[in-house]
């Protein structure tokens, strides 16, 4: 197998890399060691950020944001929601701050207005009514699981190679080049390599450790953030603290829940690969959370999660929050005198498509290809066309592949069976991944159980096979709820517990 050039990692920069390559032409091959997305890319607020947060302390990163969040409008219309933001001063804020975040916004080119607290109220509710200023910003949200699908879907449709469950164990090199990967499929364990003309590494907070299997140093900053999502969509806009960016200070709304996010500590790099949420900070995050909204002490939390922002800090000096959010960029050719081979990383996943260009550009520089970029301007894949708008716009065509499967993120029965007669998805999870079923308000009660059916008489499985897969999706989905176990969730949670274990018998089945 001979490629132009190969892609590292399953995360949005690699996808959107390898949409990128596909569309100028280059033969690609993209290799993810799991599934899509189980990097920061499915751990983040999917805040399309505006780049307020970042026009005081961080310029460059804030001027990419505003750029990218435009074209993200318009290329991926179906992936993102645009609701704007608020930036508001609380009572024991310096509000001279928000003079100083509106006037770094204007020189960033973000459109900043402030507007008087009552009106704040007015269209936001549910906000602190404390505040005493606010600051209205293009923040958005962006769903990052249907926008690394659209660009997956893209990079096929372009010529794409690409494997999941294929993990890159080593580089081949051969003097100062590298000119390929060796590979393990992670089911069956075979070894094998691959050779491309260039290699890209974009494996997030796992770029160094691909670096190093070439030799190369990166001085990656792994940096942990925690995040609740709430059971409501307490807040129409993103509400974000007018301060130096904290603890638990941005509210995302998505469809109808809401994200708080998120904190931030250094973790070692050997525990990037389980991060689990601890009390304290839960307990931070409803602290400084309530601040912003104070309806969220009694609104039902549904799931915790953390995510590890893969951060380059090249000086010792930098920490945590004050290091840039900026795109990483290297030609190890020209960093460290080593050929073929790039690394991809920093940035934010709504720059994910300024990464991916950044790294073609040097791509096709080294491969002497001409085509210019056009993923800001052609629009990204959207969903299959068995999605249920049909429902609404044209109610003659009911059909069962028509209904919804999963209710609360009108996933429909067309779109899960398509997935699974192609042979694309093989368990629960990944079907969760593409399509975001059983990531809604009732986690996956139902349309699970509708689904592991399907997965038996559309996908052929057996009985004990659906009933073992149904296990590992209520456990996988267990691991984020067990954290918030108090009140109202652990009361859903004994009934769920008495659904699975009572009536489908899914303890007495014995694990694969
Ligand atoms: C708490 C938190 C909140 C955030 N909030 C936002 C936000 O609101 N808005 C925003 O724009 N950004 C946000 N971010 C940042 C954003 O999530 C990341 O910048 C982005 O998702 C990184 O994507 P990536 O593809 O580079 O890395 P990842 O998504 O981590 O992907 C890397 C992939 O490489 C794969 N891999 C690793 N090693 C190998 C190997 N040996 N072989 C094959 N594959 C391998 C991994 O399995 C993984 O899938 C947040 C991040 C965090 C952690």
């Amino acid at each position: 197998m001979e490629y132009d050039v190969i892609i590292i990692g399953g995360g949005i920069t690699g996808v959107g890399t390898a949409r990128d390559c596909a569309m100028r032409g280059l033969k690609t091959l993209l290799l993810e060691r799991s599934d899509f997305a189980t990097g920061a890319t499915g751990r983040n607020h999917g805040l399309l950020h505006s780049g307020a947060r970042y026009a005081v302390n961080d310029p460059d990163s804030a001027a990419e944001c505003i750029r990218e969040n435009l074209i993200l409008r318009r290329i991926a219309s179906h992936c993102v929601e645009e609701h704007d933001g608020l930036f508001i001063s609380l009572p024991e804020d310096d509000l001279g701050y928000q003079y100083q975040l509106v006037e770094a916004c204007r020189s960033c080119g973000i459109p900043a207005e402030i507007i008087d607290p009552e009106e704040a109220k007015r269209i936001e509710p549910t906000v602190n009514p404390a505040l005493t200023g606010a600051v209205r910003v293009p923040d958005g949200s962006v769903d990052p699981f249907r926008l690394v699908r659209a660009n997956e879907l893209d990079a096929r449709m372009h010529g794409a190679d690409i494997l999941t469950y294929h993990e890159v164990t080593g580089l081949i090199t051969q003097g100062n080049r590298v000119e390929g990967v060796k590979v393990r499929n992670t089911h069956n364990g075979q070894q094998f390599e691959i050779r491309g003309k260039i290699t890209v590494n974009a494996a997030g907070i796992w770029s160094a450790g691909i670096a190093r299997m070439a030799g190369v140093e990166i001085k990656m900053f792994p940096s942990k953030g925690a995040l609740l999502i709430f059971a409501n969509r307490v807040n129409k806009m993103v509400i974000n603290r007018c301060h130096k960016a904290a603890n638990g200070d941005i509210l995302v709304p998505d469809g109808d829940v809401t994200i708080l996010g998120s904190t931030s500590d250094r973790v070692p790099l050997g525990e990037c690969d389980d991060v689990r949420v601890t009390p304290r900070e839960i307990a931070t995050l409803l602290r400084e959370g309530t601040k912003l909204v104070p309806i969220l002490s009694s609104t039902r939390i549904l799931r915790a999660y953390a995510g590890v922002r893969p951060l380059v800090a090249e000086d010792d000096e930098e920490a945590g929050r004050g290091i840039s959010r900026g795109i990483v960029c290297l030609d190890h050719e020209q960093r460290d005198g080593l050929a073929g081979f790039i690394t991809i990383t920093g940035g934010k996943l709504m720059t994910y498509r300024l990464m991916a260009e950044k790294a073609t550009d040097i791509v096709c520089s080294k491969l002497n290809v001409k085509r210019r970029c056009e993923t800001a301007v052609i629009p990204l894949a959207t969903r299959p066309s068995t999605h249920s708008s049909l429902l609404t716009s044209r109610s003659s065509l009911l059909t069962p592949d028509s209904l919804y499967l999963c209710e609360c993120e009108k996933v429909t029965v067309g779109e899960i069976r398509e997935l699974i007669v192609s042979g694309e998805v093989a368990t629960l999870t990944q079907l969760r991944r593409r399509t975001r079923m059983g990531m809604g308000k009732c986690p996956g009660r139902y349309c699970a159980l509708r689904a592991a059916r399907l997965m038996s008489s559309a996908g052929g499985k057996t009985i004990a096979e659906c009933g073992r897969d149904l296990a590992d999706f209520v456990n996988e989905r267990w691991k984020g709820i067990y954290p918030i176990t108090w009140g109202t969730t652990l009361a859903d949670a004994q009934y769920m517990a008495s659904v699975y274990k009572g009536l489908c018998g899914l303890d007495k089945i014995p694990r694969s």
